[in-house]
């Protein structure tokens, strides 16, 4: 089936889908984006990605190409003329096209909103997820405002390249500390040695992820203990489980890090629980 994206008020053939070569996301990544899980053909905590959405924009000072319930409307169009029923919708907002300038261009310049839909591999998802992943760590060398969902993502494309050559899906980022702040694209979990959950407390140096942000409820209401701290690459290698989160991936095991087993090897319990009972806690609308 053809793919159709939506770009700046016009939904177009995937392949026909372009942006003015002076976008401002294309010479100085000047924009911010967001991906929503699709379930059933349905947006997954929708009102939360508009929040940080709007978060996102706010802390960059890009006009809002259109309100938030439009927005929506549109996400929804684009999932419906892509068939999609389980996979991810992306969105992206820059400060549109303009003469090649850094400072901002004139007040009135529209801002260019894309969005794509596609499908995920289900199955494939949860054999990965039944199998675990391995995940390497090394410096974080990325900008101190990481919490903002921006596009300018180059050292997280190189994370994942060294992970991926390294027989890796993910790459951990270490801080100055020795302790992790998140994955290239996914929030980082262990279960220490004494079975409490550990995530880095919500600064500036990790994304406020909404899968992360959801997985607390469950926890809370599984009645598992929990720590909100950053842990160093010790406490991972020493963990009895490691996951990580993110909106495509949901809860996603690892296994490996830095070529070390986690507990026995396998995927944890906990996280595995987590996965399962996810869904139950998210919106889904
Ligand atoms: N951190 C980074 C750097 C990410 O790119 C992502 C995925 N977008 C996440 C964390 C997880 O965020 P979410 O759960 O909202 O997908």
């Amino acid at each position: 089936m053809s793919r159709v994206a939506y770009v700046n008020g016009r939904y177009l053939p995937h392949g026909r889908a372009m942006v003015h070569i002076e976008d401002r996301g294309y010479q100085f990544s000047d924009g911010i984006y967001e991906v929503c899980e699709v379930r059933g053909g349905r947006l997954v905590d929708e009102r939360r990605h508009m929040e940080r959405l709007a978060g996102s924009l706010a802390a960059l000072r890009i006009p809002a190409p259109m309100s938030l319930p439009a927005l929506g409307v549109v996400l929804r169009e684009t999932v419906r003329r892509n068939r999609v029923r389980d996979g991810i919708v992306y969105v992206q907002i820059t400060r549109g096209a303009a003469r090649r300038d850094h400072a901002f261009p004139a007040p009135g310049t529209k801002p260019a909103l894309t969005v794509t839909a596609r499908r995920l591999d289900f199955a494939r998802n949860e054999a990965m997820a039944a199998e675990g992943i391995a995940v390497i760590t090394l410096p974080d060398n990325r900008w101190e405002r990481v919490d903002i969902k921006s596009i300018s993502l180059l050292p997280n494309v190189l994370a994942k390249q060294a992970a991926r050559e390294q027989g890796a899906r993910e790459a951990w980022f270490v801080d100055s500390q020795g302790r992790i702040t998140e994955g290239a694209s996914s929030n980082a979990w262990i279960v220490s040695r004494e079975g409490k959950l550990l995530t880095r407390a919500l600064d500036r140096r990790i994304l406020r992820g909404l899968t992360r942000t959801v997985l607390l409820d469950v926890i809370s209401a599984q009645g598992l203990k929990l720590e909100e701290r950053a842990f160093t690459v010790e406490e991972a290698y020493a963990a009895r489980e490691a996951f990580i989160t993110s909106a495509s991936q949901i809860v996603m095991p690892v296994v490996r890090i830095d070529g070390r087993p986690v507990g026995n090897g396998a995927p944890g319990l906990i996280a595995t629980a987590l996965r399962r009972d996810y869904h139950a806690h998210a919106e889904i609308a």
